[in-house]
């Protein structure tokens, strides 16, 4: 016996859940699949769950740094991780029971809560039924992927996901990888006490932001007494003086306890994809055009998922670009987006479309300006100084191409331009825009007024 639906969604991600509400509202009559934490892994391991904990870190931080503001604490400085980790159980469980509530309230909406798995293209096997739909969206994220490290499984280790659980300070987490999620983490840890080794095999932090961007990164991770290892080929993992000890480098590293954080992989591999004729890439990606359609007419792949972002905000805009196609016959597409992202690092980096890097393989005529936070009024006022500030320009058509704020703020200060690539506009717009003082964005008109060819 199947049960037959207007539409299925598989995972309560940051598409499938909004997905959901737009189609019941449209009179549809769906299912909703989870088999894991509601919400996915922004509301429960990723994003609110690790900004929450940023900002537990961020005091720390303050706490320490207070006498530099003439701001007296008596005693010492010191994290207790147990309130640390309510805290941010709070903040994230909050959000978790809000999207279960919302979904098992919502009219027209059948929640499952177990694996799902493709039986054929219209039929999807979950808590041993079948259901039955023409249209199924997929929106089953990405998990930490874990290297063939000889000695690794022996051993034990952290992700993202078990760290939720951390209750105890580490006395020396080392961390495998240099991306973001690491160096988020590895801040963090550093600020709550922690001794914290970073290992990356490559020769720099975030290797995908320009070299003096993630040179700016590592330094200031290296100013909090943060251990930073490039180039480290690592060949095993062991136990060793009641702790872990990563062998290679050029010389081994010991801790008390190992954060593999070396990228992610799609949850695609127990779907039964093939069983739907889904073609995904050598990645395990599903392979999906502009509007988010795999090659099985009726079955779209939003969020990670897709490979086509790995961020909340581009999930969503996922969920914008189907909905509004299938349902407001519009004709949105994953292209019309500009890359954008924020590593919360503090300071943090807010990013919009380009590096310069890529801008110069593309071969245009460049204009590039900089400005240090040393030279940014706000960022002087508030004692937050480090890092710096750049844009690149078509020196022809006078566009916008990217920016990087690596500063205070950086994370909101970074949409005064990405709007304004957005509206399409030439840099002059916002050069010749009357911009509030003091700010950190009050700068960005004189950046762009010093620009230079680059
Ligand atoms: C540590 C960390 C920090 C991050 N910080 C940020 C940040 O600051 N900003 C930002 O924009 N992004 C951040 N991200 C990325 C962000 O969390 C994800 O991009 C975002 O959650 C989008 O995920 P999604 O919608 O693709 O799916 P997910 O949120 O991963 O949800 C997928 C859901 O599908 C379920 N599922 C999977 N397979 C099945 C199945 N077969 N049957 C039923 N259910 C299934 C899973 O249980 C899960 O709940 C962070 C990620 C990590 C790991």
């Amino acid at each position: 016996m199947s049960t037959t639906f207007d539409a299925i969604i598989i995972g309560t991600g940051q598409a499938g859940t909004p997905l959901a509400q737009r189609l019941t509202s449209s009179g549809m009559k769906i299912a909703i699949i989870e088999r894991g934490l509601f919400g996915g892994t922004c509301v429960n391991t990723g994003c609110i769950p690790t900004k929450a904990m940023v900002a537990s870190a961020y005091v720390a931080n303050m706490a320490r740094r207070a006498a530099e503001y003439g701001v007296t604490i008596s005693g010492s400085i010191s994290v207790d991780m147990k309130q640390v980790k309510a805290r941010k159980d709070e903040i994230s469980g909050k959000s978790n029971r809000g999207v279960e509530t919302s979904l098992k309230g919502m009219s027209n909406c059948t929640v499952f809560e177990d694996h799902a798995r493709f039986g054929s293209a219209q039929e999807i096997h979950v808590a041993g039924k079948i259901l039955t739909t023409d249209q199924v969206f997929v929106n089953v994220g990405a998990r930490a992927s874990i290297p063939p490290i000889p000695g690794l499984q022996e051993t034990g280790y952290l992700t993202n996901s078990t760290m939720m659980d951390v209750d105890f300070l580490p006395s020396h987490l080392v961390i495998l990888g240099g991306g973001y999620i690491a160096l988020e983490f590895g801040q963090m840890f550093r600020r709550f006490g922690s001794e914290v080794t970073i290992v990356e095999k490559g020769p720099r932090l975030a290797d995908r932001e320009d070299e003096d961007v993630s040179n700016a990164l590592r330094e200031i991770l290296e100013n909090e007494g943060i251990t930073v290892r490039v180039n480290a080929s690592v060949t095993r993992v062991v136990k060793r003086d009641g702790g872990i000890a990563i062998e290679g480098l050029p010389e081994d590293v010991q801790g008390s306890h190992l954060l593999v954080a070396t990228g992610r992989k799609p949850n695609t591999d127990d779907l039964g994809l093939d069983k739907a004729g889904v073609e995904t890439d050598k990645r395990g990606y599903i392979v999906v055009d502009d509007q988010l359609r795999t090659n099985i007419p009726g079955i779209w792949a939003l969020g990670d998922c897709n490979g086509k972002g790995a961020f909340t905000h581009t999930s969503y805009n996922d969920y914008e670009i189907v909905a509004a196609n299938l349902l407001d016959g519009a004709n949105r597409r994953v292209s019309d987006r500009i890359t954008a992202y924020a590593v919360y690092t503090d300071p943090p980096l807010g990013r919009a479309g380009m590096t310069v890097e890529q801008a110069r393989k593309s071969g245009r005529k460049l204009m590039v300006g900089q400005r240090p936070m040393t030279r940014i009024g706000r960022a002087v006022e508030k004692g937050e100084t480090q890092g710096f500030m750049k844009v690149v320009v078509d020196a022809e058509t006078k566009e916008i191409l990217g920016a990087a704020v690596l500063g205070t703020g950086g994370d909101e200060v970074i949409h005064s331009i990405l709007d304004v690539m957005y509206a399409k506009q030439p840099y002059t717009l916002i050069q010749n825009a009357m911009h509030i003082h003091p700010t950190v964005s009050e700068l960005i008109p004189t950046m762009l007024g010093e620009m230079k060819e680059g």
